[in-house]
């Protein structure tokens, strides 16, 4: 099957003779089962039969929705966690167990995700380094000197849309037997799948494009067989999994990412169009206009004529109060946190997911006090580019 029939086939529907199936995966909202024998839950503890014992371990609503992820992803399994934060915090601790407490970062990461490394991982050891993960050979320099046990890295960057070249890190990476985590949130499995590209990881904040309606929040960790067992022995004892409840909300949503994806895609190209011609518009950013840096990266990794659903875009000569006046002027467009959702969104980042980073440290990442971010929704691209103008006017 491919990606569209996936997606609203693989993990529903288990048939079992001489019963109903029901068509969509019910909740199962229930802590624990138990077998009409002792000798069954027995083998059930001892991994020798397959069987549901316990919530934190596995839940028949959650194993559904990590099969459907997995086959999204082309990986060997997944595990569905409460948040994107804390599938990069199991990640990174199934990677790093055996291997340098050393992370070798892409500098231009989430916000939250810095922090995670330097708050929480760096206390207990832990060290890191932050690279420019466009640049191979700055990447190679900080491999050979910090030897680093994992390298982590984002699909599409955050704000400002660079696309690193997952294969060939890949590659640095097993080299040297680091583990490649690559957060996928920003491009989704439709554009990119990284454990395809040699990455041995890969994780979502399930938040975003694929539950996609703002409802969930919610992560995946998708890992190669090497890492899958970890990960999941991990999270049995310490439990940082999806309910039920948003297992099958993320899972209704993921029936239709293929299509909202593919309007997604759509539209941005449209919006980045029209915001370029825009005589209020000083730049926009977006790997499908031909000024960006990594076009030939984009055109090799992603499918022909897709560039992802997220820009950003600079307000000509704009200052704090006029970006906050554009927001405020926005009528269809919802200047929410988040992204990836059916509606069209706008963010700043110097006030929400950049905020914590010191100004001239922005300055020198290049996100400037007149950055706009978008991520482009469903809605028909008229009403976008209307809602835009005027706010812009
Ligand atoms: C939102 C986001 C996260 C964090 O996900 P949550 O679901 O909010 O915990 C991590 N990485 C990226 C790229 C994100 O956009």
């Amino acid at each position: 099957m491919n990606l569209n029939s996936k997606a609203v086939h693989t993990g529903d529907r288990k048939r079992v003779p001489g019963q109903a199936t029901p068509v969509a995966t019910p909740i199962y909202a229930s802590a624990s089962f138990f077998y009409d024998s002792m000798e069954s839950i027995d083998k059930v503890f001892a991994h020798e039969m397959h069987g549901y014992a316990y919530s934190r371990y596995d839940n028949p609503t959650n194993a559904a929705l990590e099969e459907l992820v997995t086959a999204l992803e082309g990986a060997h399994g997944t595990l569905a966690t409460a948040s994107g934060m804390s599938a990069l915090q199991i990640a990174l601790t199934a990677a790093l167990v055996d291997r340098k407490k050393h992370v070798l970062a892409a500098n231009a990461i989430y916000g939250a995700t810095v922090k995670l490394l330097q708050q929480v991982f760096e206390p207990f050891g832990t060290t890191n380094t932050l690279v420019d993960i466009c640049d191979l050979d700055a990447v190679a320099a900080a491999i050979a000197a910090e030897k680093p046990g994992v390298i982590l890295m984002e699909s599409i960057s955050n704000p400002l849309l660079r696309i690193g070249q997952i294969d060939k890190i890949a590659e640095m990476a097993r080299a040297v037997g680091a583990c490649l985590i690559v957060d996928n949130t920003f491009a989704s499995p439709a554009l990119l799948r990284p454990l395809e590209l040699g990455a041995h990881i890969s994780v979502h904040s399930a938040t975003k494009y694929l539950s996609g309606h703002g409802d969930v929040v919610g992560g995946f960790v998708c890992s190669d067989a090497a890492h899958h067992e970890a990960v999941r022995g991990l999270s049995r004892i310490y439990g940082p999994i999806l309910g039920p409840f948003e297992c099958f909300l993320s899972m209704r949503g993921i029936k239709t990412y293929p299509l909202r994806i593919e309007r997604q895609n759509q539209n941005a190209i449209g919006v980045a169009q029209h915001l370029s011609r825009h005589p209020k518009v000083a730049k926009v950013y977006f790997p499908g206009l031909p000024d960006h840096p990594d076009r030939a990266t984009t055109a090799r990794l992603f499918p022909a004529g897709k560039f992802g659903a997220m820009l950003s875009f600079e307000i000509a000569g704009a200052e704090k109060q006029d970006i906050f006046q554009f927001f405020d002027r926005l009528k269809m467009v919802v200047p929410a946190t988040s992204l990836g959702d059916v509606h069209t969104m706008a963010l700043y980042p110097d006030i929400a997911s950049h905020r914590d980073i010191p100004p001239k440290q922005r300055a020198r990442l290049g996100i400037h006090p007149n950055l706009v971010r978008v991520s482009v929704g469903i809605e028909d691209l008229a009403d976008i580019l209307a809602d835009f103008d005027q706010a812009l006017a």
